[in-house]
């Protein structure tokens, strides 16, 4: 069985590209918390109650 880093299902780190400055950060898709670029300070992503959505940022891929 595959062993996954984390323990809950469908949770996955991204890999995203902050919109403002083009920097790259990982961040948690069920974060429950505003999510902010550690290099400008963009919202990179905000919570919706499951999974975040992404704000200030684009996907870059999914980290298995
Ligand atoms: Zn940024």
């Amino acid at each position: 069985m595959k062993k996954n880093l984390i323990d809950f299902p469908r949770s996955k780190f991204w890999l995203v590209n902050c919109k403002k400055c083009k920097q790259n950060q990982i961040i948690f898709n069920k974060a429950s918390t505003v999510v902010k670029c550690l290099n400008c300070g963009a919202e990179l992503a905000v919570p919706t109650g499951g999974k975040v959505e992404l704000k200030d940022s684009k996907l870059v891929r999914e980290l298995s």
